[in-house]
């Protein structure tokens, strides 16, 4: 199985030592797509753990579990990366599908490292458009299969 996060590798080699917490994200980009895949897998904690510190106490664990229990991600795309020494952006698009309706989170995210390591800060969200998904309509994950013998089912 490839990963959560729509790399190409499978998810041991991909997203699961961060989670575990076996290594630490080299860059922006593997610490977004690994939070991306925490979001698919409902591990609220690692999310948490990943904001940086300041942004830590106005993100609780079971808010982020509530938003994560209530979306289902169903794909990942990154659109750029920037990174100089501690600071980083990441633009991408997170697309996920609440009570039958196709959201796509389109956020540049900012990082930054503490201690060494990279953490989340913040994000400048932009306009997205949201779609009713009806049960034959073609899948929003772009598997060209209907909604309801994909993520509908
Ligand atoms: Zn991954
Ligand atoms: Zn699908």
């Amino acid at each position: 199985m490839s990963c959560y996060c729509n790399s190409s590798l499978p998810y041991s080699q991909c997203c699961e030592p961060y989670l575990k917490g076996q290594k630490f994200a080299e860059r922006p980009q593997i610490l977004m797509r690994s939070r991306y895949t925490a979001y698919c897998l409902k591990d609220a904690k690692y999310i948490h753990d990943t904001y940086a510190q300041a942004k830590q106490a106005q993100n609780s664990v079971d808010d982020i579990a509530t938003f994560a229990n209530y979306a289902h991600f169903i794909k990942l795309e990154v659109l750029e990366e920037a990174v100089e020494a501690t600071q980083g952006i990441v633009e991408f698009k997170a697309h996920y599908i609440a009570e039958n309706t196709h959201y796509i989170l389109h956020e540049r995210s900012n990082f930054i490292t503490e201690a060494g390591r990279w953490y989340y800060l913040d994000g400048e969200l932009y306009d997205t458009p949201t779609t009713k998904v009806g049960r034959n309509d073609l899948c929003p994950c772009g598997s060209d299969k209907k909604y309801k013998k994909c993520h509908g089912s």
